[in-house]
């Protein structure tokens, strides 16, 4: 029998997961989990969300049961998938600090995903050391689950090249095998980085997301202010589709694209009114959204239940992580008593 692949991924928990956390990585999550084929880890990383939220810990606690509401209701069983909580893994620190002796602070600096946050995240001068260098925290819980299969969004590629080579680097500093180099798994093109509301990334920090969780109201509150076509007034007149969120959200969610081809040359063509459109994608997202949100609520009546699945979860994955830790302090010489 074939070793069963290790998946390993996470969330922050920062806020409710949003459209974009489901086609960029948490539908691959739960296909991937049914298959049979992996032993799935999904981790709320509660840790790194201090990295810019250290003032504000509310948030994350309030984000926690949010997190794993949203798991469960997208599909993830824990049942076949052990949810964890990364502060309950204190062996992820300990790796993460000796991780950061094998990286130049001139290599974190080049970071294309962390260069565009610490511009968004507005910190100027006073990044958090912390935030700095948080690649290398998510290398090593990458690494110390020895997860070889990571399904995310495509901003998190440089946190992958990251990983692999500080698990080269280790295995070839300390003479060992011990820690396996890891493979991105990225959703079809297209779909790896979904655009908010405002056009930007949509993140739970930026305030341009659609949730989850959100009500029918809500949803189409949003989608009824999207952004369209600034110069199509009229009904009547011709309209662009480059830049047209509405398009853009039809492209990645409605499954008959025969249709959106249909009704993007009517734009185009004239005679096709924003709001007609706005409807139309309002009902190809609520029927996606439906029955999550629905399960959503059922799960949030029992939050203790929600609770205690985590503590299991994370008492299972202390135990796989101390054994890892020992082979990683064997490899380093630093397993000094039995
Ligand atoms: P934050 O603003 O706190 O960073 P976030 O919305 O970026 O929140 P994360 O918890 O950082 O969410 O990301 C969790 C996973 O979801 C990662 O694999 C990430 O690549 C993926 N992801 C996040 N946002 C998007 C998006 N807009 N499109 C596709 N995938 C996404
Ligand atoms: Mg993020």
């Amino acid at each position: 029998m074939t070793e069963r692949k290790v998946l390993l991924t996470g969330d922050r928990p920062t806020g409710k997961l949003h459209i974009g956390h489901y086609v960029g990585s948490l539908k691959n999550r739960v296909a991937m989990q049914n298959s049979g084929e992996y032993t799935p880890y999904i981790m709320i990383a509660d840790k790194q969300a201090f990295t810019d939220n250290a003032r504000n810990p509310e948030k994350i606690q309030n984000s926690l049961l949010e997190v794993a509401l949203d798991y469960l209701a997208v599909g993830i069983d824990p049942k076949k998938t052990t949810i964890f909580v990364q502060t309950a893994i204190p062996e992820l620190s300990e790796l993460t600090e000796y991780f950061l002796n094998l990286v130049s602070i001139a290599r974190l600096q080049r970071n294309p995903t962390v260069k565009t946050e610490i511009q968004q995240k507005g910190f100027g001068e006073s990044i958090p050391a912390g935030f700095f260098i948080y690649p290398v925290s998510q290398a090593a819980d990458i690494a110390l689950f020895k997860g070889t299969i990571v399904p995310v969004g495509d901003d998190q590629e440089p946190m992958l090249e990251q990983t692999r080579e500080l698990v080269r680097t280790f295995n070839h500093v300390y003479h060992t095998d011990v820690l396996k180099e890891p493979t991105g798994f990225f959703p079809p093109k297209g779909q790896g980085r979904i655009p908010g509301l405002d056009g930007v990334k949509m993140s739970k920090s930026l305030g341009n997301a659609i949730y989850l969780s959100d009500s029918e109201d809500e949803l189409w509150a949003k989608v009824k202010s999207m952004y369209t076509d600034p110069k199509h007034i009229q009904v009547t007149d011709p309209g662009h589709i480059e830049g047209n969120m509405v398009f853009t959200y039809l492209d990645i969610f409605d499954s008959n694209q025969a249709q959106v081809a249909e009704l993007k040359a009517q734009y185009q063509a004239g005679g096709l009114g924003d709001m007609k459109i706005k409807k139309y994608l309002f009902e190809v997202l609520n029927q996606e959204l439906t029955p999550i949100r629905e399960r959503r609520q059922a799960l949030a009546e029992d939050k203790p239940a929600v609770l205690q699945m985590l503590k299991d979860g994370s008492q299972r994955a202390r135990e796989t992580a101390q054994v890892t830790m020992t082979e990683i302090r064997t490899a380093m010489g630093i397993q000094y008593w039995d």
